[in-house]
This record gives C-alpha cells, sequence and structure tokens, in this order.
C-alpha cells in the first residue's frame, strides 16, 4: 500500500524526507556501527546528537542563553504536575486559563499542588474561543499564569499573547510549536511534547527562563521531576530517549531547509485558509470556532449530524485521507495540518470534500 495522507492530531505524519534520512542512519548511524536506538547514551556520538539537536531548536526560535532547553519524558501531561511543584510552593495560588481539553487537564493536575484558580474559561460556549485575559484577571498573588496556546481538540489558538503584566506566563504549545511564531522572550516557560510538530512520542521539550532554576523546592519532590537537578544533568540524570531526540534533530534540521518557522508559518496559514474557506463556503461542513480564534493547525468541523460525518469519514478514509474522526470529547471531524502534512494533502482533502458534498446536497 502507498502512503496515505494522514491527519491525525498526534503522533502525527513526519516529513517523508526525516523518515527517509533514519531508514539510512538506521543499521549504522554515520559509522558508529550501530542504529542510535543501540547506542549508549553516555557516547560522544549521542552527546553530538542532542547538542546538536538543542542547537538547531534554538537557532529555528531564537532562544536567547537566558533561557534552559530541557528534554524530559512523560509526554506534555508531565509537565501538568512538574510546572506546579517547580514554580510554586504547595498551597501557593497559581492561574489558569482554560481553553480546552488539555488545559482542564493542566488546571486539575495543578489543583493537586496548589490553589489553582482559572483567569478565564470559554467552557460555557464549548471551548469555540479564546477569552481575552488582562492584568485585572490575574490574582496578584499568583505565581503563573498558564495557558494553552493552541487547543487541539477544539480547533483555537492565541493569535496574541494575553498581557498580564509582571506575572511569569507559562505555556503549553504541544501543538502549534515550529508551525507557528512563538516570541520565547515573552514566555518564562513554554512547553511542548514532539509527537506533534517536532517528531515522535518520547520527548518533551521545555524551554525555560534559567532564573527560575535558582529557586528552593521542596525535597518532597522526585528527583526525576526536578527541573534544576534534569538541567544540570544536561537532561540525562537517567538514560534519555535517544531515538526520539535523534527524530526531532532530523525534524528540526527539515524545518531549516524547508526556510525555517517564518516559511512554516506560511505554509499552515496557506494549508489552514485552503480548508476555511471551502468550510465557511459550503452547504454540508460546517466549522464552529469563533473566525478570530481560528488554529493554523487543527481544523474541526462537522457535517449536519453525526452519522454524516460518521459516512464523510469513512468516504475519506477510503480514498486514503485517514485519522478525520474528532476527539471523542468534542465529536465530528478534525483535520490536523502540521508541519508534515503537504499543501498536497489539504488539496486532495477539499477534493474529497467537495466530492461528498455533491453526492449529498
Ligand atoms: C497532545 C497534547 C498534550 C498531551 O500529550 P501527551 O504526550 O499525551 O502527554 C498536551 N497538551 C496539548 C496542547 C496537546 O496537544
Amino acid at each position: 500500500m502507498d502512503r496515505v495522507y494522514n491527519f491525525s492530531a498526534g503522533p502525527s505524519q513526519l516529513p517523508i524526507e526525516v523518515l527517509q534520512q533514519a531508514q539510512k542512519d538506521m543499521l549504522n548511524f554515520g559509522g558508529t556501527g550501530t542504529s542510535v536506538m543501540e547506542m549508549s547514551h553516555r557516547s560522544q556520538a549521542f552527546q553530538d546528537i542532542i547538542d546538536e539537536t538543542e542547537a538547531s531548536l534554538r537557532k529555528l526560535m531564537n532562544i536567547p542563553d537566558s533561557y534552559a532547553v530541557l528534554f524530559l519524558q512523560g509526554g506534555p501531561s508531565l509537565q501538568f504536575s512538574m510546572i506546579p511543584m517547580n514554580l510554586a510552593d504547595r498551597g501557593d495560588t497559581v492561574a489558569y486559563a482554560v481553553t480546552g481539553h488539555f488545559a482542564q487537564y493542566a488546571i486539575d493536575e495543578a489543583s493537586r499542588w496548589c490553589n489553582a484558580v482559572k483567569v478565564s474559561s470559554s467552557k460555557e460556549t464549548g471551548f469555540d474561543c479564546i477569552p481575552k485575559i488582562t492584568e485585572d484577571d490575574v490574582p496578584d498573588n499568583a505565581k503563573y499564569v498558564h495557558i494553552t496556546g493552541n487547543n487541539t481538540v477544539y480547533g483555537t489558538m492565541y493569535h496574541k499573547i494575553p498581557q498580564i503584566g509582571k506575572t511569569p506566563l507559562v505555556a503549553d504549545w504541544s501543538s502549534a510549536i515550529l508551525g507557528t511564531k512563538i516570541d520565547v522572550e515573552k514566555y518564562d516557560l513554554v512547553y511542548a511534547g514532539a509527537q506533534k510538530n517536532m517528531g515522535i512520542a518520547g520527548v518533551t521539550f521545555v524551554i525555560m527562563k534559567k532564573e527560575l532554576l535558582k529557586r528552593e523546592i521542596s525535597d518532597t519532590i522526585p528527583t526525576m521531576l526536578n527541573y534544576k537537578i534534569l538541567f544540570e544533568k544536561g537532561s540525562m540524570y537517567n538514560t534519555p530517549p535517544c531515538w526520539s531526540i535523534y527524530i526531532s534533530g532530523l525534524v528540526f534540521k527539515w524545518v531549516e531547509a524547508q526556510g525555517g518557522v517564518d516559511e512554516m508559518v506560511r505554509r499552515n496559514t496557506e494549508k489552514s485558509g485552503m480548508l476555511y474557506d471551502f468550510i465557511d463556503n459550503s452547504k454540508l461542513f460546517s466549522a464552529n470556532v469563533r473566525k478570530s480564534d481560528r488554529s493554523i493547525m487543527n481544523v474541526p468541523f462537522t457535517l449536519p449530524d453525526s452519522k454524516q460525518d460518521e459516512e464523510f469519514i469513512a468516504f475519506a478514509e477510503r480514498k486514503g485521507l485517514i485519522n478525520l474522526k474528532g476527539h471523542k470529547a468534542k465529536g465530528g471531524c478534525r483535520a490536523s495540518l502540521y508541519n508534515g502534512m503537504s499543501l498536497e494533502g489539504v488539496k486532495e482533502l477539499v477534493k474529497t470534500m467537495k466530492e461528498f458534498e455533491k453526492n449529498h446536497v
């Protein structure tokens, strides 16, 4: 079978060049006689891989020296716990914008450790928008404000950074990092799992102000959850996810070769624009996210009823367009258009939607 167009929200489609390079290196990486999977993480060869991967990311995102880059495990889901444990003491007040599925998980986990308060929520309207947050919404004693930059399930994203004054800003950019412009210096901590736009599952990137590593934290925090120790050990307190880190390195080189993040933004704007345009003019398909808050990465859409959603998903699948089912929390359909998805893939999707529409209205 030929390769399909995979619209999965994550793990997601990788650029073919990345897979081909991994295939080439599979049995014998760089003349070492071993694959990266079999290599000691204490070897020079692996140290070079992790150093180059970090350097590429720093270049792509303009990360200043005053920020640490950590390669961690446990997914963004573990960051939901690590962030309050490292940036606040037990019982401290921390603030969350609740704009979707993962934002809800984030505040729920923070509530186990802190007094986590909502600064905004779009729950009542089905998470169809990004409510504005102002400095006045943030409690004076909040240790940080947490936002979810791109809401993977509901298809909304922040197009502007909230102006919240002096309180540190923390953001989960898992599903749009390297696909949209992120001004790192506007944040105190940015994190993202790799399996959407940066590679494969297994590694999570944390980009944080080194200043934050100076905080004294409770010695009840497990070593593996302590940013300071993980940083001091070069993200190798224990065995890191070597293969996942190596794949991210390939993805970063690929992004750079394509023209960097600016080019990714241009492509993602074009891809998502083409799809939204079609949907907005369709008699069958609709998208219910507030236009100004639409994500350029994840595009949820629906047909008039759930039976038709299913019919369309099956129809598309027969044409080699897979994983168009929406997240179970929202239902309907969803097309994720990460960096690995080509313009051709989105053209095929629109063509398939048109064809389905012609037979159904
Ligand atoms: C996918 C995703 C997560 C969860 O990732 P895991 O690897 O399953 O922990 C968290 N936040 C956002 C925004 C995501 O898109």
